[in-house]
Parts: structure tokens; C-alpha cells; sequence
């Protein structure tokens, strides 16, 4: 029997989304649109197995071919990133966090994040996420004036407050991250350095960021952003905090790992080791330097002034928008971003001065500078009328010529529609 048949509600959402997706222009900078091959390991039977415990040392018999797809993940994500040890077991970005806060700190301990409104993560310390109940979070943010990290000022908060440990990384900063400079800043108050490269893992990969790997205590990825693999998480550590790294994803934290999830992270992994890769990861750059040029020709003002990495901020206080009223008309018009709050924003997280856009997903897609320059006038036309459906619904149609010359997941809607 098939879904199709058999629950045809589950079956057209599917159906609709993988639509949704090749005729929309994604712009979200946390997403992307893995290879088949990820699909058909994320998708396969390996989703069945229980293999609680490690390679070659499992609660469960029956592990041996789960047990080849973990070592290959670990030694290939070792071999990428120059890490001395790998645990590919996390759930997600923020299991893996949870991992290194529970294996370096006890609650109640002082950690030094970013601030969510400059371009922290949940995890980086809100009050409502674990990591800002359990522990004394203070944040750092950005210098007024450049937007951009500020290590002197850094430094004072961390001598002042004396930190147990050091959050470096972020899923809305535009700027390429120094974390020699965070490293110095932690062994000045004897702190350790959690990098978070969720958002940057496949420039990082590709020599487009500085490494994390060389200079922090713990390194945390998602591995469905930038290194377009299935949604899920890993942690990178020091040799010394091997033990109680993998001691506190299981069973500290987590339970049978996602053997489908941990296959398809392998591929990826052999995926991001080629040249292609490297080649894919320096178009996300160049797109997003194009995007952000194209969108301050024309008026816009980005946070910072501009980008180094894949994403970038729009402030829209000028235009007189709130980034919800931007998102939300983007949305109509088939773009698709996220509001956002932008540094020292005076509206609340739910309205937002500011949209935070990103170039992964249609880079995946083939889209070059040129494309850049087209969705850089269609989101201004769109931005020009919020208001009218007309003008959305006309520059929707332009979305749909666009991407209709670059097609997504054809087979799959095909297969689906057969
Ligand atoms: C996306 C992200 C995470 C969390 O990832 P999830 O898989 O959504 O839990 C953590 N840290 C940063 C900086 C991120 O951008």
C-alpha cells in the first residue's frame, strides 16, 4: 500500500510542500535542500534499529551495519573539520549544546553568550530555554556603531563576571567570527570556549571561515544548514572531553540514537569532503555579497553595512516596515525569509525592525549573481507594496518564472503525481 492511498491528507501536504519548495525563492538563511542521497538514507530502514551505546559497544544486538554508518560519520566529520573527537549522536543544534553545557558546567555556573537580539540562539541563554534556566547566562552584543563583535568589550564583560565558560557563534551575525581572539579572551579568565558553527559549518568546511576546531574546548554543528545534510546536530571536542561528551549525549541526554539521521549525516559528510562542495560554498558567499550589493543599491540599509558569509540583515526602520509586515508581504509574493530582531531593535521579537535573509538554498538551486540582482527587484517591488495583492501577486508570478528555470526535487514530485 501507499501513503497515497492510505493516508491521502499526509500524503498532499507532503505532495504540496515539495511544491511549495520549487516554486517559492527560499531565502531563510538556517535552511537548504539536501541531495536525493540524503533523502534515500534519512528515508531508509535504518530508522528501525535501537543502538543505545557506541560503535562496537551497543545495549542491543544487531548493530553491526548501524555500527559502519556511525564510524564513517565520526571519521569523516573528524577528517573535515581537523577535530580530535566527534560525537554524531545529537538530535539537533540544541542537543548538542545541551551535551557540552551539561558535560563542562553544573547548573547555576556563569556562561558568556551572545545576545539573542545581536544574533545569539535560543540556546545562547533565553530565559525560557533550558540554557537560561539552568545557568547564570550574561550576554555580549555587538559594538553600536560597526554591529560587529566587539572583543575588547568582550574582554571586560568576561573579566568582570569571570565566566566557567564562553559562547562563540550565531545565527544571525553577517561577519566572519574570530575565535583565536575568543580563545585568548577565554584563557585570560581561564574560561572554556564553546564555538557554535550551526549556521557556518560548510564555509568553515570550505576555507571560507576561520576554523573553530583549532581554538575551542567544544565545537557544536547542525549539520542542515550550510552543510546541507539531514536536520540534526553534532559535538566536536578536545581529546580530553571525549569521555563525558559521548557519557552525556548517552545516556545523559538522549536515549537510541537516529541511525537513518546518523546515515544520512555519513553521506553528507562524504558529500562536503568534494570539490563540488567547496566549489558550492564559495557561490553561497559570492550570491550573498552579490544580494547584499544589489539590495543597498537600491536603497536598503544592511546591519554592519554588508556580509562576509551567507546571510544578512535588513533593517527596515528607514522604510518605516516592521520585519513582520515585510515577511509576511515577502510571503505572498513566494519569497521567503524570517523577521528578525537587528542590534538594539526598539520593536519586541514578534515584530521586528529588521528580515534576515540567506543564500544556501537557492545556490543548492544553480542560482548566480545574476539571479541575485532579479530577486534583490522583485523583493523591492514587494517591499514598495505590502499592501497591495495586485503588485504581490504579479511579483509572484515573476518568483515562479524564476524558479521555474531552476527545478527542484522534480523526480520527487513526479514519482509523487505518477
Ligand atoms: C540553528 C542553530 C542551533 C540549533 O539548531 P536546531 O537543530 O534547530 O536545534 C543552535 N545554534 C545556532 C547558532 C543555530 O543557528
Amino acid at each position: 500500500m501507499s501513503l497515497k492511498s492510505t493516508d491521502p491528507k499526509v500524503f498532499n501536504a507532503i505532495l504540496k510542500e515539495a511544491k511549495r519548495q520549487n516554486d517559492n525563492i527560499e531565502l531563510i538563511a538556517s535552511e537548504n535542500f539536501v541531495t536525493d542521497e540524503i533523502l534515500d538514507a534519512q528515508g531508509s530502514i535504518m530508522t528501525n534499529k535501537y543502538a543505545e551505546g557506541y560503535p562496537g559497544a551497543r545495549w542491543y544486538g544487531g548493530c553491526e551495519n548501524v555500527d559502519i554508518v556511525e564510524s564513517l560519520a565520526i571519521e569523516r566529520a573528524k577528517a573535515l573539520f581537523n577535530a580530535e573527537h566527534v560525537n554524531v549522536q545529537p538530535h539537533s543544534g540544541s542537543q548538542a549544546n545541551m551535551a557540552v553545557y551539561f558535560a563542562a558546567l553544573k547548573p547555576g555556573d556563569t556562561v558568556l553568550a551572545m545576545d539573542i537580539a545581536c544574533g545569539g540562539h535560543l540556546t545562547h541563554g533565553h530565559a525560557r530555554n533550558f540554557s537560561g534556566t539552568f545557568f547564570n547566562i550574561i550576554s555580549y552584543g555587538v559594538n553600536k556603531d560597526s554591529e560587529m563583535l566587539d572583543y575588547d568589550e568582550i574582554l571586560d564583560l568576561a573579566k568582570k563576571h569571570n565566566p566557567k565558560m564562553i559562547i562563540a557563534g550565531a545565527c544571525a551575525y553577517p561577519r566572519i567570527i574570530d575565535f583565536k581572539k575568543f580563545r585568548e579572551i577565554c584563557d585570560k579568565v581561564g574560561a572554556m570556549l564553546l564555538a557554535d558553527i550551526a549556521h557556518i559549518a560548510g564555509l568553515t568546511i570550505a576555507g571560507l571561515h576561520p576554523n573553530a576546531c583549532k581554538h575551542a574546548h567544544f565545537v557544536t554543528s547542525t549539520t542542515h544548514k550550510t552543510l546541507r545534510g539531514p536536520r540534526s546536530g553534532i559535538v566536536m571536542c578536545k581529546r580530553q572531553f571525549a569521555k563525558s561528551i559521548d557519557a552525556m549525549v548517552f545516556p545523559g541526554i538522549q536515549g537510541g540514537p537516529l541511525m537513518h539521521v546518523i546515515a544520512a549525516k555519513a553521506v553528507a559528510f562524504k558529500n562536503a569532503g568534494t570539490k563540488e562542495f567547496r566549489e558550492y560554498q564559495k557561490h553561497i558567499v559570492n550570491n550573498s555579497k552579490a544580494l547584499a550589493d544589489a539590495l543597498m543599491g537600491k536603497g536598503y540599509r544592511l546591519v554592519s553595512g554588508g556580509t562576509d558569509n551567507h546571510l544578512m540583515l535588513i533593517d527596515l526602520t528607514e522604510k518605516e516596515l516592521s520585519g513582520r509586515d515585510a515577511a509576511s508581504a515577502l510571503d505572498k509574493a513566494g519569497i521567503t525569509v524570517n523577521k528578525n530582531l537587528i542590534p538594539y531593535d526598539e520593536k519586541t521579537p514578534a515584530i521586528t525592525s529588521g528580515i534576515r535573509l540567506g543564500t544556501p538554498a537557492i545556490t543548492t538551486r544553480g542560482m548566480k549573481e545574476k539571479e541575485m540582482e532579479l530577486i534583490a527587484e522583485l523583493i523591492d517591488q514587494a517591499l514598495n507594496n505590502v499592501n497591495k495583492a495586485k503588485v504581490l501577486s504579479r511579483v509572484k508570478k515573476d518568483v515562479k518564472r524564476l524558479t521555474s528555470k531552476f527545478p527542484l526535487y522534480k523526480d520527487v514530485i513526479k514519482r509523487m503525481t505518477r
